[in-house]
């Protein structure tokens, strides 16, 4: 068991503030990404946690065990990092059996053991006499995480493990991480600036954003359900559009959003006062393009535009529709030509309405 509670955990590097006061409760056998702008504190958060650096205040518990001021050695953690930081004399077999022997195992034949039961589990076995200079890149990853494995730690740290590798390594070893996450049923905690990985290994998200949390949340929930026009904005490729506007009472004496464009969006809300301004957000595969006249159906939006720009990706494309002062990108597997005019339509549904300070508005 190796549920994890951090309680109002604060870090300063001298004068500087760079953790402001997180909580988070991380769950026996969760897989948790920490995800966040470059320079948020992810990093350092999960150094606290591995006991690498000591907080200026907070209380961090493993297994219900305060190990805030315990080494990181009596923490029950193991950490893979970035830079492999294998042992560039010792073979794939010694950077494994190494970790055992500072733990205290003596008995050559279970260190065996061991280290050849994870080198199955990693698809090492073949490689066990190399060194590391002799491995791919994917492979010495591999090397680390099983170097990791090993120990049989309680808890699992990942600082950007995969960000070293090309674009199809990343893509095997994020297939072999999520293998793992269910073969090894232990907590882990995985730092990553990609929302793919985020998306596609975490039981929870954890957005950062200067040193606090944003939101937590399940991939779909974060994504779906963004707390705030941060979330929603950092979440998604291409990032969610935003359209600022003002309420107004409509003709029909209904609240209505308008937009600098002329548009004015039904508002189902009604705690909201006229005059405020309130953001619109569409998601890029929100919108679909139907060169039909804008539609006047009240459950759905549409806005017609001149395309500036196209980025082809193959299956799909990414426009960018210019309306008025603003571009929104549209998500399509329809290829249309630059210069064009085009309507694109979305369901009242499928919008995100932000207030003033960015936090989504409810009652929508
Ligand atoms: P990245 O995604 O770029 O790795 P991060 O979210 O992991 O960033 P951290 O590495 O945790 O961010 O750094 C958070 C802030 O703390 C940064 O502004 C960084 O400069 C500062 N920082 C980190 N370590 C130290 C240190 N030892 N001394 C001083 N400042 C530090």
């Amino acid at each position: 068991m190796a549920a994890i509670v951090l309680r109002n955990i604060k870090k300063s590097f001298a004068a500087v503030s760079v953790l402001h006061g997180i909580d988070l409760a991380i769950h026996d056998r969760e897989f948790v990404v920490f995800i966040g702008p470059s320079g948020c504190g992810k990093t350092t958060l999960l150094r606290l946690i591995a006991g690498l650096e000591s907080p200026t205040s907070g209380q961090i518990i493993i297994d219900n065990e305060d190990v805030t001021n315990l080494p990181p050695a009596a923490r029950g953690v193991a950490k893979v990092f970035q830079s492999y930081a294998l042992y560039p004399h010792m073979t794939v077999y010694e950077n494994m059996a190494f970790g055992l022997k500072m733990q205290g195992w003596r008995k050559k034949h279970l260190i065996q053991e061991r280290v050849q039961e994870v080198a199955r589990i990693l698809q090492l076995e073949s490689l066990l006499t190399r060194k590391p200079r002799e491995l791919s890149g994917g492979q010495r990853q591999r090397v680390a995480i099983g170097r990791a494995i090993v120990r049989n730690p309680k808890v699992f740290l990942f600082d950007e493990p995969l960000s070293n590798l090309d674009a199809s390594l990343r893509a095997q070893m994020r297939l072999e991480l999520a293998n793992l996450k269910a073969q090894l049923q232990a907590t882990m905690i995985y730092v990553t600036h990609d929302q793919v990985e985020a998306m596609t290994l975490a039981d929870r998200i954890v957005v950062m954003r200067d040193g606090m949390i944003e939101q937590v949340g399940t991939p779909l929930e974060v994504y779906n359900q963004p707390a705030n026009q941060f979330v929603a904005g950092f979440m998604g490729s291409p990032p969610m559009n935003f359209l600022a506007g003002i309420v107004v009472k409509t003709s029909q004496n209904d609240v209505g959003l308008q937009l600098p464009s002329g548009l004015c969006i039904p508002l189902p809300a009604l705690n909201i006062a006229m005059g405020e301004i309130i953001t619109l957000g569409i998601r890029p595969e929100a919108l679909s393009v139907s060169n039909d006249a804008p539609t006047l159906h009240p459950e759905a939006i549409s806005f017609t535009g001149k395309i500036l720009h196209i980025e082809h990706l193959g299956a799909e494309s990414y426009v960018h529709l210019r309306i008025n002062e603003q571009t929104l990108i549209v998500r399509t597997s329809l290829h249309p030509h630059v210069g064009e005019t085009l309507t694109v339509t979305t369901a009242l549904a499928k919008c995100h309405f932000f207030n003033y300070e960015g936090n989504a508005c409810s009652g929508f």
